[in-house]
């Protein structure tokens, strides 16, 4: 008797037969196990190959940028699969806006890949929370993207365990501009709470978001998860926007 797998693949077999799809970039045809995007599309996109060590920000050689020299962040890694430029920028928006967006699958499966690498399959962190969004947020939006790309990337990296009750958002809104950035930052702080915090005593987090822009509330969210006991935050992206791109950078 075939397996449910093996009745998935038929399935999206007979798909590609009848309603052949094409990737969203150069409408090559795609293979059946291809989301949106196709090989060629993929090695193309905008991957970070040398960054910041700490907040991957892209530089020449892989170093510590002069903004962390300065001002070291309080997570221990930022880690991006990619720039946000074209066609992440547009993917990130789909992202945003569809729960069902296939870019969601693909990029977070090949983020699964890069991340496995990246720690070399070891010391990787044992606990992965999403960036925690307002219940209002989530129910305008209808879900909340930070943990569809946590989900995905949970089933090829099993053994950092998603946890989606630990950290939460009270408040909604950000600080104002006037305040300055101590204020600021305690402000935001204070909008994230951490629940069973027993649970992460101690334990290695990767805090998971779609798209990473100054890095403020990945700060505000890592200072409460450490003052809970967490022994150290990661932070994992699919996009990063750099200091060349900040201007078309959009966080919705
Ligand atoms: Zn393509
Ligand atoms: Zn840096």
């Amino acid at each position: 008797m075939p397996s449910k797998m093996d009745l998935a693949t038929k399935l999206l077999e007979l798909q590609q037969t009848f309603f052949p799809r094409s990737c969203s970039l150069c409408r090559e045809a795609l293979n059946p196990k291809q989301e949106i995007f196709c090989a060629n599309c993929i090695e193309d996109l905008p991957y970070i190959s040398h960054s910041c060590i700490r907040c991957s920000e892209p530089l020449l050689t892989a170093s510590i940028c002069p903004e962390c020299q300065k001002d070291p962040p309080n997570y221990r890694q930022c880690i991006s699969l990619c720039d946000y430029s074209y066609p992440i920028s547009l993917a990130i928006n789909n992202i945003k806006k569809n729960p069902h967006a296939p870019e969601t699958k693909q990029l977070s499966r090949i983020f699964s890949e890069y991340l496995s690498r990246a720690y070399n399959d070891s010391n990787m962190p044992e606990i992965m929370i999403p960036m925690p969004a307002h219940p209002l947020k989530i129910f305008s939006r209808g879900f909340n993207q930070s943990y569809l790309i946590a989900q995905f990337l949970s089933i090829n990296l099993e053994n950092t365990l998603l946890r989606n009750d630990i950290c939460f958002r009270k408040k909604l809104g950000k600080p104002q501009r006037m305040q300055n950035r101590q204020q600021r930052m305690k402000i935001l702080a204070s909008s994230f709470g951490v629940k069973k915090s027993s649970e992460i005593q101690g334990k290695s987090l990767a805090l998971v978001d779609d798209v990473v822009t100054t890095g403020f509330t990945a700060k505000a969210v890592t200072a409460n998860l450490l003052q809970a006991g967490a022994k150290s935050v990661d932070l994992w992206c699919i996009a990063k926007t750099s200091w060349h791109n900040y201007s078309s950078s959009i966080k919705m």
